[in-house]
């Protein structure tokens, strides 16, 4: 690898890269043919989507030069997007609108009224469940209390709602929060969506099970599934799924609220297979000298899944191995 060509607005350009190229456009979330290729299974089902210009090139350009691609589709996905009424998803992994809210522990329910899982998992796990369900989304539930249920959470990096002992405004860059109070929450998250209806409220489960468009015998089933919730919170001992007790909270004070939450994908972290300098490898096992394949394009270093219980991951490894891929490319220690 010799250099690039690239065109801009006045035509090509050759640029001669005597020390080596560095490749990291950052994925392909935003290529719908390439993820409805290489990652079908998990991008499918997402409502919503980050990513704009993030179009696979940088990957296919390793391509052509002879890398290999890792095996498996591995996407990075939020279990965050908040979805209207009537929505399909069509392939175009948008129509939904980012709900942070939707991170929060709370009780998940199926279109079917019953609880499915332990919620208190990774974004993309608890993601995936909701997506294996009938409709591939599932229903949020939270009652009149959540303030003080999401202060019990204590939920940490990027999913925290509540003010950090230290005083920090978690998401603060993302979202351009001020710090985070019960005021923030409701004017920022909660109304807006209770104004264009894909959040739900009411005075009564009853009601709510209306509002959500259950017909008589779903919201039979969903009474009951909240009720032996309760009960569940009451003994303080999830024997259904296994949720930690500091992550149970019943569903008994009015108002009651509910939200369908799907996928929201932020990135791709499925891409070329390098050696530990970031350089692209045959599949042989040679080393494409001259190239580098860093960010989001850069694979093997993640299990198809982003474990999110490590907040800030991604954010580093793709710093880092950048960082190392320049000093190698500079022959630098
Ligand atoms: C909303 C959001 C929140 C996130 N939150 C977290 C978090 O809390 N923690 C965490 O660890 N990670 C998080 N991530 C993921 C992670 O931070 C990013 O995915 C990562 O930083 C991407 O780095 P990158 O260098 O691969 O790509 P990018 O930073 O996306 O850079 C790629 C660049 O390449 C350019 N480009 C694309 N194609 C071409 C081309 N053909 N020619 C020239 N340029 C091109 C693009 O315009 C872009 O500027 C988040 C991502 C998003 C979208």
């Amino acid at each position: 690898m010799t250099g690039v060509v690239a065109e801009g607005e006045d035509g090509f350009i050759q640029i001669n890269a005597s020390k080596g190229v560095i490749v990291c456009t950052g994925g392909y979330g935003a290529n719908l043919e390439m993820l409805d290729e290489l990652a079908p299974g998990n991008s499918t089902w997402c409502g919503l989507t980050s990513a704009t210009g993030e179009t696979g090139d940088g990957i296919r350009m390793a391509l052509w030069a002879g890398a290999e691609l890792e095996a498996g589709g591995g996407c990075m996905v939020w279990n965050r997007a908040i979805l209207p009424d009537g929505f399909e998803f069509d392939g175009s992994r948008t129509g939904g609108d980012i709900f942070l809210p939707g991170s929060q522990p709370f009780l998940h329910v199926n279109i079917r009224g019953e609880r499915f899982m332990n919620e208190d998992q990774c974004y993309p796990m608890s993601f995936a469940a909701g997506a294996n369900q009938p409709g591939h989304y599932s229903w949020i539930v939270w009652d009149g209390n959540y303030w003080d249920d999401i202060k019990q959470f204590d939920t940490c990096g990027c999913s925290r709602l509540y003010p950090a002992p230290s005083g920090t405004a978690f998401n603060a860059d993302v979202y351009d929060c001020e710090a985070l109070t019960k005021e923030h929450l409701d004017s920022f998250w909660l109304q807006p969506r209770l104004e264009n209806g894909m959040l739900k409220k009411a005075d009564t489960l009853e009601g709510l099970a209306e509002a959500m468009g259950f017909d008589a015998e779903t919201t039979e089933t969903f009474l009951a599934t909240v009720e032996h919730y309760n009960e569940l919170c009451a003994k303080g001992e999830d024997t259904d799924f296994g949720k930690p007790a500091y992550r149970l909270s019943d569903v008994e004070a009015a108002p009651f609220y509910a939200a369908r939450i799907a996928g929201a994908l932020l990135v791709t972290i499925h891409g070329v297979i390098t050696d530990t300098n970031s350089q692209p490898l045959r599949a042989d096992g040679s080393v494409i000298e001259g190239l580098y394949v860093c960010g989001n394009d850069q694979g093997g270093f993640y299990p198809h899944n982003y474990p999110s219980n490590f907040t800030g991951m991604n954010a580093g490894r793709t710093a880092t191995f950048a960082r190392i891929a320049a000093k190698h490319a500079l022959g630098v220690e």
